[in-house]
């Protein structure tokens, strides 16, 4: 099997584990592996360059067990992802750093010893972007072809549930889009038989943990620690001056980082988007709640805000407007702080290695024992075990959230979030 794997959406700490996982697990389950670029983008443009003449397409050392000729070569592979796209880079005396050419070069064949160390690395090293022309049929044909000429028949695509619809799309598309091909010369008979089928298997790479149907997604978890870590910066500076802090937190629809910050940085009141606050006046009730918190003695107040905090009415809840409140009613001095992209990067935390690492060798298992009747599955976890979901069972669900909250059912919303939920 030839197996190719991508990072797609938003980036998130410890899709970098899950290339090197499915990569070495691919490998030692007798695979060859390849990495897209670029997320689907990668696919459709494919390789237009041929290989330069210092370039090899022979991966750094397929075979875990063997001595490395280059041992850095997955340091060169690095360097030209993050800096080379494609021209051969010279360092001061004048050796080549990178022996890989990337221009032109989407779909890149990789050994195990180029995504050696790649564990620790933040963010997506092979690149994510959000693809337009993958989301039209005559560009998934495109990537459709790209992937055949190279001869890779299986797919891991880690992402959001965007990234994992348009995964199933292109898998139940694919016989159709073969047959196209074949009918318009572009490739052959054999190649068409070959290629009748494509497996796929889905990772959730998200800060937001706002999938449903596993309790973690990949990513989650280190931002939650970068959450954490600004709480803690700003309450020795809160404390210090007896200050009131509102804090925005990212999530999207999602309020699980708004809330475990909350619980992980002792903030005085948290928003999130499936438990609007109850009370006629969401104001009454947290001037209340932090002017008690106040009378017994606390010298700083944090409250979190969800990206998508909402009230009753479906009106969101914004961060200056927050603090205005807390200002003129309670007479505190409030700053607002909104951490931005510091959350989505850096290295990833402890878990969100063991994660990736776990579900991507879970996700080659998958691969191997798909067959053409069964459906796409998504690697979760649930319960500390890993489990394989069927991908639009779980892309159902999460989009059922979004729906109930529109609804204003925040306990249906809830129950799609986690089925073990009561009230
Ligand atoms: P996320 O995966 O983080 O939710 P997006 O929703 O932006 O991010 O999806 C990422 C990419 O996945 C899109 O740019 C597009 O290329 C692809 N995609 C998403 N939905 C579809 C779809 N219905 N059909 C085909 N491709 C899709």
């Amino acid at each position: 099997m030839k197996i190719a794997v991508l990072t797609s959406g938003g980036d998130s700490a410890g899709m970098n584990a899950v290339v090197r996982a499915v990569v070495k697990a691919g490998i030692l389950r007798g695979c060859e592996t390849w990495v897209v670029r670029e997320g689907y983008e990668g696919l459709v443009r494919g390789n237009t360059e041929a290989l330069s003449e210092q370039s090899t397409d022979n991966p750094s050392v397929n075979l875990p067990e063997a001595a490395s000729p280059a041992d850095g070569a997955s340091v060169n592979l690095i360097h030209n992802l993050r800096f080379g796209d494609g021209e051969l880079l010279k360092d001061g005396t004048g050796d080549y750093l990178g022996t890989r050419s990337l221009k032109g070069r989407y779909i890149v064949r990789v050994g195990f010893d180029d995504v050696r160390g790649w564990f620790a690395e933040g963010g997506t090293l092979i690149g994510t972007a959000r693809s337009k022309t993958f989301r039209t049929v005559e560009g998934r044909m495109q990537a459709a072809e790209n992937m055949i000429r190279e001869g890779i028949d299986a797919l891991v695509v880690c992402g959001g549930d965007g990234s994992l619809t348009g995964a199933d799309v292109f898998r139940a598309e694919w016989p159709k889009l073969v047959e196209a091909l074949h009918a318009e010369g572009r490739i052959t008979a054999e190649k068409a038989q070959m290629h009748a089928h494509l497996k796929i298997v889905g990772l959730v790479g998200s800060i937001d943990n706002d999938m449903s149907m596993t309790d973690l997604t990949i990513g989650a978890p280190t931002a939650l620690v970068r959450i954490c870590e600004a709480i803690d910066n700003i309450n020795s500076t809160a404390s210090s001056h007896s200050r009131a802090f509102v804090l925005e937190v990212m999530g999207r629809h999602c309020g699980w980082l708004a809330l475990l910050a909350g619980v992980s940085g002792g903030a005085d009141f948290v928003f999130i988007p499936e438990r609007p606050p109850t009370s006629e006046s969401w104001e009454n009730e947290m001037c209340d709640c932090i002017q008690k918190h106040r009378e017994v003695g606390k010298r700083k107040t944090i409250v979190i805000v969800a990206e998508g905090a909402i009230d009753r009415d479906l009106k969101p809840i914004k961060a200056d407007y927050v603090k205005d409140v807390l200002a003129e009613r309670l007479g505190l001095d409030t700053r607002v702080t909104t951490l931005g992209h510091t959350q989505r990067g850096g290295r990833p935390c402890a878990y969100d290695r063991v994660l990736p690492t776990l579900q991507g060798i879970e996700a080659v298992e998958a691969l191997l024992e798909a067959t053409p009747h069964s459906p796409s599955y998504m690697i979760g976890i649930q319960e500390n075990k890993i489990t394989r979901i069927p991908l639009m069972e779980a892309v159902a669900m999460t989009r059922a959230v979004s729906s109930a909250i529109e609804a204003k059912d925040f306990d249906k919303a809830m129950s799609y979030r986690d089925p073990e939920f009561k009230e």
